[in-house]
């Protein structure tokens, strides 16, 4: 499932192929992922120019010279191709360049999203208007963290994959900054000390860096046939790995489910 990293990752090579450029066309072949497309996207993207690309939590952005922005999710299966060989039926949504390179937003479980919002007001709309700040942005760390949690008693996981608190976490970098961090997932937010919470968010930042890091260089080193933006193998600390050892103090990671959703985690060093 693509999480923030991806996403950056996705965006970061989006654009080079649609900064500056002019949408020739833009053609759905379906009429919705997750939810209906707008109605009126061609007729607003066709023609615009393409200005800025950026990402805000999981959503990629890309603004047009009309004042619109599109914004797109993956889901839990999305991707973008950079000139597909050929467009399959799992590519939903296929822009063509005025350099005439092709994107397609390719989503065989089609969880994900397309949007189309007026970028002044994208920050006011849901679900951008109750988005606490982005782990990688300046706002975030430790003092905004022990304000965020201060009296809260609901465990730490919870809280960190919480929106409001901060925007963009997800399960995989959440499970990891926590063992990074020595924090065990269940410990209640609000208890956790000043100097801990530093850590955190130095945890946090640091495990998303990582990952995009390793999305950048597999993005310049390996292009695969098909195009396919935004995926590589991560080398995860904690997720996924139960019964390996724990990168700190090489216990077996442990693996707990609750509600459906695995917390991987150490229980000899995270405290
Ligand atoms: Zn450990």
């Amino acid at each position: 499932m693509p999480e923030l990293p991806e996403v950056e990752t996705t965006v970061r090579g989006l654009a080079p192929v649609l900064e500056g450029r002019r949408i020739e066309s833009i053609e759905l072949r379906r009429a919705d992922l997750r939810r209906p497309f707008p109605v009126d996207l061609r007729q607003r993207l066709t023609g615009a120019r393409v200005t800025a690309l950026s990402r805000r939590a999981k959503y990629g952005l890309i603004d047009t010279d009309r004042g619109d922005t599109f914004v797109f999710h993956l889901g839990m299966s999305g991707s973008w191709r950079v000139d597909p060989v050929e467009i399959g039926k799992h590519d939903h949504v296929v822009i063509e360049t005025d350099e005439g390179r092709r994107l397609s937003l390719n989503d065989p479980r089609r969880f994900g999203s397309v949007d189309l919002v007026r970028s002044d007001s994208l920050e006011l709309v849901p679900p951008f208007a109750a988005m606490g700040p982005e782990p990688l942005g300046q706002e975030f760390d430790g003092n905004y963290l022990s304000r965020a949690l201060q009296g809260r008693k609901a465990p730490i996981k919870a809280l960190l994959l919480d929106q409001r608190v901060v925007a963009g976490l997800g399960n995989i970098y959440v499970c990891d900054a926590l063992n990074l961090a020595g924090i065990a997932p269940g410990k209640a937010a609000g208890g956790i000390s000043k100097a801990r919470l530093v850590r955190l968010a130095e945890a946090i930042k640091s495990v998303l860096l990582e990952a995009i890091e390793a999305g950048g260089s597999s993005l310049r080193n390996y292009v695969r046939p098909d195009g396919e933006l935004g995926y590589f193998s991560s080398k995860w600390r904690v997720y996924g790995r139960e019964g390996k050892p724990c990168p700190r103090c090489s216990a077996p990671v442990l693996r707990r489910v609750d509600s459906g959703r695995s917390t991987f985690y150490c229980a000899k060093c995270q405290r």
